[in-house]
């Protein structure tokens, strides 16, 4: 067994279970690790406090799998918790056949991301304590879910920083060839070899649904706007709920092709859609131009603050694209706005809508907080975890 000591004081961290020891809270490490490898965590003075995977080169050097000295991490270990990861996300396949079976910290195995497409698995091991455990891992998920088609996605910007090259190709079965998911009824393509994340946005399906909701609550006239539509998630639902016409705007030729060929699939009306190559911030500027409104507006923009960094920048983004967008609304019309930048927090997130609400004149409602859906948990001792945020507005004037 390989021993990590900790300098005096920094055990508290993991006292409170988190699942993090930085390079900097480490005194000495008693053997030489392989990089994954699991090593004993000992305080300063020498209590043992649980098990991690060793990353030699990432700042974030222990990842823990556990924080009981008793247990031991061998492959039962690993495939326990991948079971019981997936028995959470049972019920979800009534609705869906996207799902997020495993969410890395939030599972308690940091740095794994499994995707669910129908009968398709895409993998990301985006830390050394997974990589190390990859072929266990791939035998258990196949084991537990029956899937015979595993693909891997380990091309995160993440995985540099844990020192692993990127990595991407097949780990079970064949190279997967037009993979669809049916969700709440509307059918989706994803492409899980270039796609975004895994192939598709999992994590806004509440929100897919929040917008067929809305739609069907508006009734057969509604007219929406979707600013960053990627392979059209949002679109597809306000169509899938009986939406008369849907803008959709995306600078990706590629994702936008790909939203056409959605349409298809669902045997969607093309007249009801319309989609725009173009980029959103000039978008917003010619709809104003030409006095176009809507009754439901979705801005789901890129990660605009991709560190701590990047905030000030990211915030006067935000606003401007909030205050353009809800200004394109109509009387009693829905604003659902949202930032994955984990570097702002709801708090704060807020308060950049609440400044471009003040600069638009129009009394707006707060009608609901959004968020990931279920499958995207946060564990409640890894706040780092959260990223996904949103807010549905009314315009109420
Ligand atoms: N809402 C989508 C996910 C959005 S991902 C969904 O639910 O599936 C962000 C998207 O924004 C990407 O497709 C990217 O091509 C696009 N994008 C980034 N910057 C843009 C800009 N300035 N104008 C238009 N699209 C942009």
């Amino acid at each position: 067994m390989i021993f990590v000591y900790l300098k005096p004081g920094k055990e508290k961290s993991l006292h409170r279970r988190h699942p993090w020891v930085y390079g900097t809270a480490i005194a000495s490490v008693k053997g030489s690790p392989w990089v994954g490898e699991t090593v004993q965590l000992r305080s300063h003075d020498n209590q043992p406090l649980g098990f991690g995977a060793f990353s030699p080169d990432s700042q974030i050097r222990v990842r823990m799998w556990c924080f009981d000295p008793a247990l031991t991490i061998d492959a039962d270990f690993i495939s326990a918790r991948i079971a019981q990861a997936i028995a959470l996300r049972n019920s979800l396949q009534q609705r869906t056949s996207a799902i997020r079976l495993i969410f890395g910290e939030a599972d308690q195995l940091p740095g794994l991301v499994v995707d669910r497409y129908d009968q398709t698995l895409v993998v990301q091991f985006l830390a050394a304590g997974v990589e190390f455990w990859r072929e266990t891992i791939v035998e258990a998920l196949q084991q537990h879910t029956g899937c015979t088609q595993i693909y891997e996605r380990s091309d995160a910007a993440v995985r540099e920083r844990e020192g692993l090259p990127k990595r991407t190709g097949i780990l079970r079965g064949v190279e997967p060839a037009d993979v669809q998911v049916l969700e709440d009824g509307v059918r989706y393509h994803v492409n899980v070899q270039q796609g975004h994340k895994t192939g598709f946005y999992i994590d806004q399906r509440e929100n897919r649904k929040l917008v067929a909701d809305l739609v069907r609550k508006i009734g057969p006239h509604a007219t929406a706007l979707n600013c960053f539509c990627y392979t059209g998630g949002f679109s597809l639902a306000a169509l899938g709920a009986g939406a008369a016409q849907v803008v959709s705007v995306d600078s990706s030729g590629d994702a936008l092709a790909q939203g056409q060929r959605n349409l298809v699939l669902n045997s969607f009306d093309p007249n009801r859609a319309q989609w725009r190559d173009e980029n959103v911030f000039d978008t917003l500027k010619h709809l104003a131009a030409a006095e176009q409104r809507f009754d439901l507006i979705v801005l789901d923009p890129p990660k605009f603050a991709p560190s701590a960094q990047h905030v000030d920048r990211a915030a006067r983004a935000y606003k401007e694209i909030n205050l353009k967008g809800m200004r394109l609304l109509n009387p009693g019309g829905y604003l659902l706005t949202f930032s994955c930048s984990g570097a702002i927090n709801v708090e704060l997130f807020q308060k950049i809508v609440a400044g471009a609400v003040i600069d638009s004149g129009m009394p707006m409602q707060l009608l609901q907080r959004l968020a990931a859906g279920h499958d995207h948990p946060m564990l409640m001792t890894h706040p780092e975890g959260e990223y996904l945020k949103g807010l549905l507005l009314q315009r109420v004037d």
